[in-house]
């Protein structure tokens, strides 16, 4: 069974159609990109997806359970934003360990599973400074470490990389499909560059006007003669 299936789904801001009845199923431990142009509803559909948002109609279904719902902290769900959206007074260290505070869980195990985000991500030697002491790529790093640190099961990234230079953008593309290979964690990335949807996915979903226009790997997609 399909680890996310989205069925039906529908929103509507006033009388703009931002998704237009999406239906779409990811696997488990596929990386799964959103492409299309500015307003195509890939935000919308993402924001629907973790639940910072309410569809018109449709549900959500994560691992055979309907959460349509449910609120975002009761998924098992990660999200990374392109502005990183840090806490400004907090380390690195702080930063990445703050969702396991929430979790209440003990700070030893904190530490350990801080120190093993941080070193997946190459950022062990930074873990003391302040996000403002960091350049953009390592502040995407800190940002995708707080979402790992929790090991959710769905990793959502919403043009992560849309604020880095083109050659980090190169360097971190790597980086993240080193990590998707490494935790086999299911990843839905939104970008409107289709250079980075060819190289980082196993599926692209092509979005255009709150509507999935096509759909497939990037070879079924692009490489057709
Ligand atoms: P994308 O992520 O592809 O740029 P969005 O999902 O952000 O597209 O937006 C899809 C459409 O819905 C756009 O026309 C956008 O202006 C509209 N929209 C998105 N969010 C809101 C909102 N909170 N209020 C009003 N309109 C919105
Ligand atoms: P992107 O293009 O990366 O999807 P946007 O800049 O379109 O992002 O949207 C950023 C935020 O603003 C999202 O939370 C979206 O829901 C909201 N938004 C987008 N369009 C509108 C709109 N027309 N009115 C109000 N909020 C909007």
């Amino acid at each position: 069974e399909a680890k996310l299936k989205v069925r039906d789904l529908a929103k509507l801001y006033g009388n703009v159609t931002a998704l237009d009845h999406v239906s779409l199923d990811v696997q488990e431990g596929e990386f799964m990109t959103l492409l299309g142009p500015s307003g195509s509803g890939k935000t919308t559909l993402l924001q629907l997806i973790s639940g910072l948002v309410h569809p018109s109609t449709g549900s959500v279904i994560i691992d055979g359970k309907d959460c349509t719902r449910a609120p975002i902290h009761t998924r098992d769900i990660g999200v990374v934003f392109q502005n990183y959206a840090l806490f400004p007074h907090l380390t690195v260290s702080e930063n990445v360990g703050f969702p396991l505070l929430m979790r209440k869980i003990a700070q030893k195990e904190i530490q350990r599973r801080v120190n093993e985000a941080l070193e997946m991500v190459g950022l062990s030697h930074a873990e003391d400074r302040f996000p403002q002491q960091l350049s953009g790529g390592q502040q995407q790093r800190v940002a995708l470490a707080r979402c790992l640190v929790y090991k959710p099961a769905i990793i959502l990234m919403d043009e992560p990389l849309g604020a880095l230079d083109a050659k980090l953008r190169e360097t971190m593309q790597i980086e993240i499909k080193r990590i998707h290979r490494e935790t086999s964690t299911t990843m839905i990335f939104v970008t409107h560059d289709q250079e980075e949807a060819l190289a980082l996915s196993d599926r692209i979903c092509l979005m255009e006007d709150g509507r999935i226009a096509q759909i497939g790997t990037p070879q079924e997609m692009y490489d057709r003669p």
